[in-house]
């Protein structure tokens, strides 16, 4: 079986392990915490990083390190992961749904500047969402397989508005727009997931980076059971959000080498790109973009995006890659088709609607071999020319 998505644990990862083992730090306290929290930092071009147990945990603490408070609402694009949606409840909120942009499956700039115009008004120095009422807190970009959102438009927006930015930038650790790293986009806070099957991992963790230092040291505390002092004093209620030493180890080791994993990404997503070229069912995924070109993607996953919406042609795809010892994968179903938001406030979400059941993941494992990769892709030109 080809798998979809494996990390490549070749490098200092064993040896930081065993210095773990060793030197008996394998929990919350440990050097190479504190040395994965300053390689984040730097890597995503940010003054601080803070790590967490999960992306997840990352975008709940953020939330509350901007002021997201129960029964606010936090624009979120439907095209996403359940994460999102769910670290936005956490904190006794909901998403207000946005469409995203066919070109890019980010949030929709345009339509988040029309309905801030046309469906809040401010009150008492807040926005308010004209239909329900409720506050609006934040605004919660989703740079979507990768590649960044259009943060130009979104920060300009959101300045506009004085609501804050919370970028789930879960899997876009190496990505660039115009040369800037992806943690210096705007955002007030940048958070990053570690999982299993992102191209760097700690096996499970995450991180929140940002650089306004009291904003990082609130972050710091959220995830740190809000402890103050030498005793057990607790200032609020906190969360026990803590990386431990071991995951650090491996996403230390992992950070080391970001260049050539996140480079082994975009090849094969180019390769993909390549082969299916000329193939008119087949689209490619947004966005490889050469170098010369503004955004670069960290391109996470590949695949391919299917011309038409085509229940059957997709289902042949996934069965014939099943057969064929390949493993693939639908992309999310949007977060408005999830029972526990059904009844979210969402907007038109046309695009969302159109695409997110047309896609197929394909393998990409950062260590997937030229020989695997040809045969994925002979696997699916089989199947499309069926
Ligand atoms: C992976 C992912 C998350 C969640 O990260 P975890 O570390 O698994 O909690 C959140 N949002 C997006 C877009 C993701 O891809």
């Amino acid at each position: 079986m080809i798998p979809l998505a494996v990390p490549d644990l070749s490098g200092n990862e064993s040896r930081y392990l065993e210095e773990c083992v060793t030197s008996n730090f394998i929990s919350s306290v440990g050097s190479f915490v504190g040395r994965f929290e300053e390689m984040v930092a730097n890597v995503s071009g940010s003054f601080r990083g803070v790590a967490t147990s999960s992306g997840t945990a990352g975008l709940h603490a953020a939330l509350v390190a901007v002021g997201v408070e129960r029964d606010d609402l936090v624009i979120l694009p439907s095209l996403t992961f359940i994460a999102s949606a769910n670290a936005i409840s956490y904190c006794g909120a909901d998403p207000w749904l946005f469409d995203v942009e066919r070109t890019s499956w980010n949030l929709d700039p345009e339509q988040l500047a029309r309905r801030l115009e046309s469906d809040t008004e401010i009150r008492g120095g807040e926005v308010i969402h004209r239909p329900t009422g409720r506050r609006v807190a934040a605004i919660m970009p989703v740079y979507t397989l990768g590649l960044p959102a259009d943060m130009d438009r979104i920060v300009a927006i959101a300045r506009e508005y004085n609501l804050p930015v919370v970028a789930d930038s879960a899997a876009a650790l190496g990505a660039v727009d115009n040369q800037r790293p992806v943690g210096a986009l705007g955002a007030d806070l940048t958070v990053f997931s570690f999982n299993g099957n992102k191209t760097l991992t700690c096996g499970g963790g995450g991180a929140v980076v940002g650089d306004d230092p009291a904003q990082m040291d609130l972050v710091k505390h959220l995830t740190t059971t809000a402890r103050y002092g030498s005793g057990y004093d607790h200032d609020r209620v906190g969360f026990n959000y803590r990386l431990s030493n071991v995951h650090a180890a491996i996403g230390t080791a992992q950070l080391e080498r970001i260049a050539d994993l996140v480079a082994a990404k975009q090849r094969i997503r180019r390769v993909y790109d390549e082969a299916f070229d000329d193939i008119s069912s087949l689209i490619a995924f947004p966005d490889y973009s050469p170098p010369s070109k503004i955004q670069q993607s960290s391109c996470w996953f590949s695949g391919v995006f299917v011309d038409r919406a085509d229940p059957e042609r997709i289902s042949s795809i996934l069965a014939h890659l099943k057969n064929s010892g390949i493993e693939s994968r639908p992309f999310w179903k949007p977060i408005h088709l999830q029972d526990p938001y059904k009844n979210a406030p969402k907007n038109s979400l046309t695009v969302c609607d159109d695409i997110w059941f047309r896609v197929v993941v394909l393998p990409c494992s950062v260590g997937l071999s030229k020989d695997d990769q040809e045969q994925v892709i002979n696997a699916v030109l089989h199947a499309v020319s069926n």
